[in-house]
């Protein structure tokens, strides 16, 4: 059977011979309970079959006809029942692959992530007609065998598949009429949004190209054929830290940042750049606790929430289609504010230095800049430089005007240079290299200095 253009649940790929295999009488009954409630009679094959879940397919019968095929393994349905402790997930998974059927996205190509929360919609609202409550609607999801935080290039991360039963169920709920609820939560919309909580005066410059789902496939992907790409090193002496250690994961780093933080280090930098992440950890912080939390989305609930929780932004930064913020407590940071600009925020942090407050982090992602800029800063005066070339001469002018290096990243064509007095921080130097600097952090360790940061972009 060819399932090219099929529908895999969970995003797993189908692979090798697939089989059908005549479906149980249950599964039959589910199936058509489902279309039952939609008012519609079931014109699908539903089969057994070896696939890794659940599949909607279009299969060409022998007599030239096409046909519609809703494939499930048995063995998954039962797992998903079990792990989830509910019936209403195997309901769920069938109400999905339905779907696709009825949206005719087995007809467009393969699964993308827009097309699965369509489905996980139409489950959702599905799923209340046939008397289930919302945490049983979302229990296909709300298990350790579905469970995925990111993104895939067909499937979406759990938290927008939940999202997405969230909204479906809530209209079939309006449609109902038992409740009169004004504001349908919206996934769609959850994204990068023009409305703010926060007391910032201007959240226009989000880029609105809202297109609803970040997708994986515009990721800015470094061509490795015509690199001339650095990576931009700087070490020093006076953070205060010891005992370093640097990691580089294609994979966003969790379980190096558990063994970190199992042995007493903290995040000190975290970037990401040629096609991997970059962790840093350090003894001889002052933080006392730390969390990070990765979005496809800018993540400013997170924030916020991190805010109410005591801790204080120290990281943030955009790689591999996501921002990953770090926050920490002890840190000193307080009063903190951000924000994001598709230009350079000169202004903005000429308004922060007005109000007392130091930057403490600039980067750039996902088409905008990212100002964080804090009370409790140990630097006094700041400066900062774009430059469309390596900012070498203006780090050396701040050195001798008793200057330090507390930003250097690259984003949107140029170099970026934050200067700081008082910061602590001495001895300090830097290192470009086309390759990962590891020999250069070497060297600089034996000479009793520390990372700074490390990143990667801008010219050779
Ligand atoms: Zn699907």
């Amino acid at each position: 059977m060819d399932l090219s253009n099929s529908c895999s649940f969970d995003g797993s790929p189908i692979t090798g011979e697939i089989y059908g295999f005549s479906s149980s009488n249950e599964a039959i009954s589910i199936v058509d309970e489902i279309v039952g409630h939609i008012g519609l009679k079931r014109n699908f094959q539903i089969q057994a079959s070896n696939v890794p879940n659940a599949a909607a397919t279009i299969r060409r019968s022998p007599n030239g006809t096409y046909e519609r095929y809703i494939l499930y393994s048995q063995s998954f349905i039962s797992k998903i029942i079990n792990r989830s402790n509910s019936y209403w997930a195997a309901i769920g998974v069938m109400a999905h692959e339905i779907a696709h059927h009825l949206n005719g996205h087995t007809l467009k190509g393969p699964s993308r992530p827009p097309t699965e929360l369509e489905a996980d919609e139409f489950a959702g609202f599905i799923l209340y007609k046939m008397g289930a409550t919302l945490e049983q609607a979302q229990s296909m999801f709300n298990n350790s065998l579905m469970y995925t935080r990111y993104e895939s290039a067909t499937h979406p991360a759990t938290s927008a598949r939940l999202e997405a039963v969230a909204v479906g169920y809530q209209k079939a709920k309006e449609k109902d009429g038992k409740t009169t609820v004004s504001k349908l939560p919206n996934y769609k919309k959850n994204y990068p949004s023009t409305t703010t909580k926060t007391n910032y005066p201007n959240t226009t410059t989000y880029p609105k190209t809202t297109t609803t789902y970040p997708k994986t496939t515009t990721k800015p992907k470094t061509t490795t054929t015509t690199n001339n790409k650095v990576f931009s090193l700087v070490m020093g002496k006076g953070t205060g830290y010891y005992g370093q250690t640097w990691k580089t994961r294609t994979d966003f780093p969790n379980e190096e940042i558990k063994k970190g933080w199992n042995e007493d280090r903290y995040i000190t930098s975290l970037t990401y750049g040629d096609n991997k992440w970059t962790l840093v950890m350090s003894k001889g912080t002052k933080y006392t606790t730390q969390r990070w939390r990765t979005r496809t989305y800018f993540p400013k609930d997170e924030i916020k929430k991190g805010w109410d929780d005591g801790y204080a932004i120290t990281s943030i930064t955009y790689g591999d289609g996501m921002w990953a913020l770090v926050m920490s407590k002890g840190s000193g940071f307080y009063s903190q504010q951000w924000r994001t600009r598709a230009n350079f925020p000169k202004d903005e942090i000429k308004e922060g230095w007005d109000s007392g407050r130091q930057i403490t982090s600039l980067s750039y992602g996902d088409g905008k800049w990212v100002l964080v800029m804090s009370k409790g800063s140990k630097s006094k005066l700041q400066k900062w430089r774009t430059r469309s070339y390596f900012p070498k001469d203006e780090i050396k002018k701040g050195w001798d005007d008793d200057y330090d290096i507390t930003t250097l990243t690259y984003g949107d064509g140029k170099w970026v240079l934050v200067l700081s007095k008082g910061s602590g921080l001495y001895s300090q130097g830097w290192r470009k290299r086309t390759y990962f600097p590891s020999s250069e952090i070497r060297k600089g360790w034996d000479d009793g200095k520390t990372i700074i940061s490390v990143n990667y972009g801008g010219d050779n």
